[in-house]
């Protein structure tokens, strides 16, 4: 499969979990892929290279306006384009509103909307120029549906998709798109937290009883940044196994 031969795509929060599978996935179709993280992500460089694909890795923290501008002119320099970005990068500070410390509200939106925007200003000005590109957005079915105890997670994740939307309209003229996926429960380092019982009741609560997979949402996010989405813009796909319909 080679349907994304000779473009560069960037993934942010690719070093584990989601990020990790979307820049495989990505890379199985022939994307050279630039795979960032706040810790160091040389082990999903290393899974993609061992795979026959092409990946680098580069270390930055998506809250830091200079190191990801740095980052993005690096990136711009090396491969003379960008032409698909993965906002992935993202956390949760879980607590009940009332118990809730600022820090934790702002380290949420911070990292996963913030950093969205951070990221995404630099590289749609160079999918501007190109007159191409693709943008996806990794949000939640939390931020559609909201969660008790995720307030903070719940209003970045809803922020994200009205950002998207925006954004969609912005670009469409430029060849750009702009779309988010949003994920149910993924098996990852995220979700391991989950008790036994708040697992069963979740299984309880899906049309699909079975927790997604990192993979599930890396072919969601293949399909829109290859050919079948040129003509998708603005949308949330949800890839929840009916946790949300
Ligand atoms: P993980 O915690 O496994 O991976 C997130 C990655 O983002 C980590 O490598 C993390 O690095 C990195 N990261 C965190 N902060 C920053 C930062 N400031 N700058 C750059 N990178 C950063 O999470 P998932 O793979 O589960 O989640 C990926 C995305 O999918 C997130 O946006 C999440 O909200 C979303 N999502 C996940 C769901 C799930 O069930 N897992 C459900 C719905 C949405 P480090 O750990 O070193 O901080």
């Amino acid at each position: 499969m080679s349907e994304l031969a000779g473009q560069v795509a960037v993934v942010t929060g690719a070093g584990r979990g989601i990020g990790r599978a979307v820049a495989k996935r990505i890379a199985r179709e022939g994307a050279l892929v630039v795979c960032t993280d706040v810790m160091d992500p040389s082990e999903t460089v290393e899974i993609i290279s061992k795979d026959g694909g092409a990946a680098e890795g580069m270390v930055f923290d998506v809250t830091s306006a200079e190191a990801v501008d740095d980052a993005v002119k690096s990136i711009h320099e090396r491969h003379g384009r960008i032409d698909i970005l993965v906002n992935n990068a993202g956390i949760t500070r879980d607590q009940l509103l009332v118990r809730m410390k600022p820090e934790e509200w702002r380290q949420v939106l911070a990292i996963n909307l913030d950093g969205a925007f951070t990221m995404t200003q630099p590289v749609a000005r160079i999918m501007m120029r190109q007159r191409s590109g693709r943008i996806v957005g990794i949000s939640s079915v939390v931020g559609l549906m909201g969660n008790a105890g995720q307030c903070n997670y719940a209003a970045s994740k809803a922020g994200l998709i009205g950002f998207t939307k925006s954004l969609a309209r912005e670009l469409g003229s430029r060849g750009v798109t702009v779309n988010a996926v949003a994920p149910g429960y993924i098996q990852t380092p995220m979700t391991d937290k989950l008790t036994d019982a708040q697992r069963e009741a979740l299984l309880r609560s899906l049309a699909i009883p079975r927790l997604g997979t990192p993979e599930d949402i890396a072919e969601a996010v293949a399909f829109l940044v290859g050919p079948g989405g040129s003509y998708i813009t603005g949308t949330v796909l949800n890839v929840s196994g009916g946790l949300y319909t």
